[in-house]
């Protein structure tokens, strides 16, 4: 039997990440193993296409609104093919060579399906059965549909579906759930022609991000003919010649050509014989790990989305490092303390530690500075104006717990705040730092120096 010194389950970000680093050690014999296609969810179906075709998007959207700026263009069109074939290639640049960097550094490679069948046991697709010391599953999430009856009799798209099947943009799409997922395909087809509705059962758009947030991302998407209903109870779905007609309580129904469904995702584990080797899931179906990654199991650990935790691949590529930390006996806890989010709708939305909201129910006594984009002198000049900074400190010790960032650039701008709460920097320095003019960040200036005023 074949032994190996790690085997990795899974050749998403996570997984490809503990491949590479584990091999700069040289000298262990590290396998990995992928099923579908190496790269993952967020290279193949997620944060790499969807950004691509949101660019396209951007342009579109530039292309309509060029006269305001004096300069004329033709009716604007879209080749939706066309669009998906760009997103390919910089697929295909970015990871096309699929098993061959692996294979560079000498990590073994099974693009088949692998599974944990017992303590240091690994059986592939093949029959082939493997013996690893370690195992890494880094085995990432499927979308989690809702219980919502007739979903399972029609066509539903998940973000693989809705970037990859249509040859051209669908007259009308429903989207369930106003989350990263629904808000970023909802600006992507609306500007794409598409009738979009999005139904998100909380109370308001971008529920997990600040009510501010909230309220800037719903009037940009309505300002592109976006239809936002939230608090939204779907009640039944029906498909019926081509088109779905969703029941709402206490509303009229919404009809579409297509449904999305953006409400979320959960680890998966099917095919490992998690009783056999110990794996504990919780009530969530997240697996139960240690601050090193370790799972209940002996000698198994879990990392990237398959934690179930912020699904990001920044938070894939730290916790692939404390996993790599760990098996070479240098363990150090995973430390997600200070995590940027962003989503890509134009503005971007992006933010960092906790909503002001959060930070109330902790009952904390707050300081909070917020500045309108409207304000900014380089927004005035790009004539983006829409959007807005916020910042929540601590009124005691002038902690910096949250920053929220709603603006063209707030992606980049937010590693501001993150750069100010890694270095538990004073609200003051930053308020005191020279920043460049004329560009969005001099808004954080702003609010920084807000901050500092109270706290002074
Ligand atoms: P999400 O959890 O971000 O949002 C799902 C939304 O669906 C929630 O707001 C929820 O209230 C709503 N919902 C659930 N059931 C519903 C129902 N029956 N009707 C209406 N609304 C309903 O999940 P997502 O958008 O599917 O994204 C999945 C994961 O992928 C997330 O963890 C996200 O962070 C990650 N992701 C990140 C990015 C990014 O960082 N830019 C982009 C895409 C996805």
């Amino acid at each position: 039997m074949e032994r190996f010194d790690v085997f990795v389950v899974g050749g998403g970000a996570a997984g490809s990440e503990v491949a590479f680093r584990l091999s700069e050690h040289g000298g262990l014999r590290v396998a990995l193993a992928e099923r579908e296609g190496l790269g993952g969810e967020c290279n193949l179906w997620g944060c790499v296409p969807t950004k691509a075709l949101l660019r396209s998007a951007a342009i579109a959207a530039a292309a309509r609104d060029a006269e305001r700026f004096g300069v004329r263009t033709g009716p604007v069109t879209i080749d939706l093919r066309a669009i998906q074939r760009r997103a390919r290639e910089v697929i295909e640049a970015q990871s096309g060579e699929g098993a061959a960097p692996f294979e560079r550094i000498g990590v073994r490679v099974f693009l088949q399906e692998a599974r944990l069948v017992a303590p240091g046991r690994i059986e592939l697709a093949d029959g082939t059965v493997v013996a690893a010391d370690a195992v890494v599953l880094a085995t990432g999430t499927r979308p989690v549909l809702p219980p919502i009856p007739g979903l399972a009799d029609g066509p539903v798209w998940t973000n693989r579906e809705a970037i990859w099947e249509p040859d051209a943009p669908p007259t009308s799409l429903a989207i369930l759930g106003a989350g990263a997922i629904g808000l970023e395909f909802a600006q992507f087809y609306a500007r794409m022609g598409t009738r979009v509705t999005v139904l998100e059962a909380l109370p308001r758009v971008a529920p997990a991000e600040d009510e501010a947030v909230s309220a800037v991302v719903r009037e940009a998407l309505e300002a592109e003919g976006v239809r936002a209903v939230v608090g939204a109870r779907v009640a039944a779905a029906r498909w019926n010649e081509g088109a779905w007609r969703l029941e709402l309580d206490g509303a009229p129904p919404v009809v579409a050509e297509r449904l999305l469904a953006a409400t979320g995702r959960r680890p998966t584990f099917e095919g490992h014989d998690l009783a056999a080797v110990g794996l504990e899931l919780d009530e969530r179906g997240r697996p139960i790990v240690t601050e090193t990654l370790r799972t209940t199991a002996e000698r198994v650990w879990v990392a990237g989305d398959a934690t179930g935790e912020l699904l990001f691949t920044h938070v894939a590529n730290h916790e692939a490092q404390v996993v790599v930390d760990d098996l070479l006996g240098r363990p150090r806890p995973r430390d997600l303390r200070v995590v940027p989010r962003v989503t890509f709708t134009d503005p971007e939305i992006a933010s960092v530690g906790l909503t002001e909201q959060q930070a109330r129910e902790q009952g904390r006594d707050l300081l909070v500075a917020e500045l309108a984009m409207a304000d900014n002198e380089r927004a005035q000049i790009d004539g983006r104006t829409r959007g807005l900074v916020k910042l929540v400190a601590d009124r005691a010790t002038g902690e910096l717990l949250g920053g929220h960032v709603v603006a063209a650039e707030a992606g980049a701008m937010i590693h501001e705040v993150v750069a100010a709460m890694a270095g538990g920097t004073p609200p003051r320095v930053l308020a005191d730092a020279i920043h460049a003019y004329p560009t969005l960040s001099e808004s954080l200036k702003g609010a920084f120096g807000a901050l500092a005023a109270e706290l002074a």
